[in-house]
C-alpha cells in the first residue's frame, strides 16, 4: 500500500479534501468479479449507490490496472480511463509501481507522473500519520 495522500476535490460540489491511496496485490478473481467485490466493500463502508458523480462519498474503490490487460466493457474499463492525468492517482501509484507501463500509453507510471506534474495544479500532500 502506498502512503495516504490528502488531495483537494477535483470537480463536483464544494466538499472536504479526499484521502487517496493505491494498493497493489495479487488475486484469483477475474476483473469483473474483482470490480463486484470493490463495489460490495464500498456498500459496506456506507456508500449510497447511484449518487451524483464526484459527490462526497465515504469510499471510492477504483480498479486502475489489472496486469497488462486492457478491458473495455460497459461496466469496466481498464486501465482506468481517468487515471493518466490525475496526480491524486499517479502520485500514490508511483510509490508502489513506478516502472509499470500503463497499457495503451506505452509510458511508465513515473513518466506519466512527470508529465502530469507539468500540466496540473492539483495539490497532493502526504496525510499526517494517524494515531
Ligand atoms: P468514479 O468515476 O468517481 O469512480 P463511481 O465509483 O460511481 O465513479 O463509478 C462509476 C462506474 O464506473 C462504476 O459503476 C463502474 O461500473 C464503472 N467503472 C468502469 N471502469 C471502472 C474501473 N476501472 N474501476 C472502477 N469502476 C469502473
Ligand atoms: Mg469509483
Amino acid at each position: 500500500m502506498s502512503p495516504i495522500y490528502r488531495t483537494s476535490p477535483v470537480g463536483g460540489p464544494p466538499q472536504r479534501d479526499f484521502l487517496n491511496a493505491v494498493l497493489v496485490g495479487t488475486t484469483d478473481l477475474r476483473p469483473s468479479a474483482l470490480l463486484s467485490l470493490l463495489k460490495q466493500i464500498e456498500l459496506c463502508a456506507g456508500r449510497e449507490p447511484g449518487g451524483p458523480r464526484n459527490a462526497p462519498r465515504p469510499l471510492d474503490l477504483d480498479l486502475l490496472l489489472y496486469g497488462s490487460r486492457r478491458i473495455a466493457t460497459p461496466r469496466l474499463r481498464v486501465p482506468h480511463p481517468r487515471m493518466t492525468g490525475r496526480l491524486f492517482v499517479l502520485v500514490p501509484l508511483a510509490d508502489v509501481a513506478p516502472r509499470r507501463v500503463v497499457p495503451g500509453t506505452g509510458k511508465t507510471v513515473a513518466r506519466l507522473l512527470a508529465e502530469a506534474r507539468r500540466d496540473s495544479t492539483e495539490r497532493v500532500r502526504r496525510a499526517r500519520a494517524s494515531r
